[in-house]
């Protein structure tokens, strides 16, 4: 698969697909609109979830319709309530509040009790044959599949059996209630499909109620039909499941709901796998599953992402009916585009340079007035103490510099953001020759605007005042693994041999001391490094950042 390239244009997309199925319907007169969101909890919901809620709420929210929550929660050995409130959090986050709360579970009586209905019309069957059994007599796609030798029991009997098994009398894996169709059909998943298994484990909602659980393709139609879903929306894979969804609600005759697929929502440099995520957190090669190096809804929220721009990116990849790649770098070009509306504008020093301003007095303080966020007018003005000595970045310095570097240099003049004029006189090196402090001495006359004499100077870098700047540790993200596609990997590999052993790297940093008032959450443009949130790690006693992304768009530079 190759990496979709995205224009970013402010231009109106055309409809996607499903709304066209959508407008059609209206215009039939089918004006009545219901989706759902149904995932199930054994996992915490990732980016590609995020598209499948934006897509789900925002059509239900476009058409006067109504969007569903609703927990897939027929497989009780992988399910947790913790992944229950994790999901109801993250939806909500996003920005979108459900119509209804629904558990699959909910519906195990009357999935049951169409189960029998099945029976009774001869399209369901109990069959002793083992898993492996099944598995075997299922033919290939070239090969049609062989009857069960118990396919042809009477209705009395496969009802009895059926009950009994309800009833606890089976050990797991000894029969299973499978859906009579054809055993030679080309569509190998309606080769009589496995309707129930028996499995004798406590589920987190129904307790021991039932030691029977019906599968993936019998429950999710019918609990679609059960809420009147008029349009269920699901990934690509399913598409070969859709004559099985119609087939069950068909015999059933029951609400007829419809299924439409669209792709997956693939990114590069990550994975959107519950299961392979859960092994990231189990392997402890990130701390949980809101570490912000995961793709989950939770560790964007936890890194700084807002939820209008993963909103605004699941917009703009759209609904696609093939598979694709998204750069990873459109959604960050989403994030660095909200938050350069709304996140206010701080100083701080990430690699510290000490300067001392030799003619500066010595005890003289002065508090420099800084616009927040020239953005927003009404975010206001702070103030930030300006001192003798001070830090700036060390990479806003070099000794010998090239031709074009307006940055600080030898005897080369630079602006102190919203303050002074400086030149560089004396460069003070330890014993092993390392830069360890610059002597400068300012210009006193150039507080405001340029110099008093109108002699140019072009470069302007950020500093903070050593004596009250706070430390803080930064911690700095970058991609989890080094390959695109960590997926994509020869016989012998996993993707734990793809891990960016870069993918954190934490520092010390010097901020301006109003840094020290933020809550967790709180979103700042560290001005010329990037966009940076408090940590929920932080507190007022350890100051905790995590950089949500860098200033530059190497977005917009790939699509040159
Ligand atoms: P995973 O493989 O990560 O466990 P899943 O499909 O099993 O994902 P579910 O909880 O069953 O996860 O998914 C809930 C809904 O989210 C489904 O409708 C599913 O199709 C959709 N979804 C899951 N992953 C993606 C994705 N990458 N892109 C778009 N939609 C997705
Ligand atoms: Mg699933």
């Amino acid at each position: 698969m190759s990496v979709e390239k995205i224009e970013v244009a402010e231009n109106e997309r055309a409809l996607n697909f499903i709304e066209e199925v959508i407008e059609t319907d209206i215009a039939k007169g089918n004006t009545r609109i219901q989706t759902r969101f149904p995932p199930e909890p054994n996992g915490y919901l990732h980016i590609g979830h995020a598209k499948s809620i934006c897509l789900n709420f925002g059509l239900a929210q476009k058409y006067g319709g109504k969007c569903n929550l609703r927990f897939d929660d027929t497989n009780p050995t992988k399910e947790d309530v913790e992944y229950v409130d994790s999901i109801k959090e993250d939806v909500r986050w996003l920005g979108f509040e459900w119509a209804g709360e629904y558990y699959a579970s909910d519906y195990f009586d009357q999935l049951y009790e169409w189960a029998e209905q099945l029976i009774k019309k001869g399209k369901a069957y109990v069959d002793d044959q083992t898993q492996e059994e099944i598995r075997q007599n299922r033919g290939t796609v070239t090969v049609a599949g062989t009857n069960s030798p118990w396919r042809d029991r009477s209705v009395e009997e496969n009802l009895d059996l059926f009950r009994r098994m309800r009833a606890g009398e089976f050990p797991d894996g000894s029969k299973t209630l499978r859906a009579k169709i054809d055993m030679g059909h080309p569509n190998m998943l309606l080769r009589d499909p496995i309707m129930y298994r028996i499995i004798h484990i406590r589920h987190h909602r129904t307790g021991d109620k039932w030691c029977i659980y019906p599968m993936y393709d019998y429950a999710h139609g019918e609990s679609d039909s059960i809420e009147n879903v008029t349009h269920s929306i699901c990934t690509l894979e399913f598409a070969v499941h859709r004559p099985l969804y119609d087939w069950f609600i068909e015999q059933l005759g029951i609400f007829p709901s419809k299924q439409y697929e669209f792709a997956r929502l693939n990114m590069t440099y990550t994975m959107m796998s519950k299961r392979k995520l859960l092994q990231l957190v189990e392997n402890k090669v990130v701390t949980g599953w809101d570490d912000p190096r995961m793709p989950t809804i939770t560790a964007m929220r936890r890194r700084g992402y807002t939820a209008r721009a993963i909103r605004a990116f699941a917009d703009r990849v759209g609904v696609a009916k093939r598979d694709n790649v998204i750069d990873f770098s459109l959604l960050e070009f989403f994030v660095r585009e909200d938050l350069n509306k709304t996140a206010q504008r701080r100083m701080a020093v990430l690699d510290p340079l000490k300067v001392v301003i030799t003619n500066y007095p010595e005890g003289k303080e002065e508090m420099f007035e800084c616009v927040n966020n020239p953005e927003d007018e009404s975010a206001g003005k702070r103030e930030v103490p300006f001192t003798r000595e001070l830090y700036i970045e060390r990479d806003d310095f070099m000794e010998n510099p090239p031709k074009k570097y307006f940055r600080l240099s030898p005897g080369k003049e630079v602006r102190l953001r919203y303050s002074y004029l400086i030149k560089c006189d004396e460069v003070i090196n330890d014993a092993e020759g390392n830069i360890i402090e610059l002597r400068c001495t300012y210009d006193p006359d150039s507080k405001h605007g340029s110099s008093s004499d109108g002699r140019k100077v072009k470069g302007v870098i950020h500093w903070v005042s050593a004596k009250y700047a706070k430390k803080a540790e930064i911690r700095l993200y970058n991609m989890l693994f080094t390959k695109e596609n960590p997926d994509d990997v020869t016989e012998g590999e996993t993707f734990f041999d793809y891990l960016n052993p870069e993918s954190l790297v934490t520092v010390e940093g010097f901020l301006e001391p109003s840094l020290a008032e933020g809550k967790p959450g709180d979103k700042f443009q560290f001005e010329r490094v990037g966009y940076f949130c408090v940590d929920t790690d932080s507190s007022p006693e350890k100051l905790v950042f995590n950089r949500t992304v860098t200033l530059k768009d190497s977005w917009a530079k790939m699509n040159r």
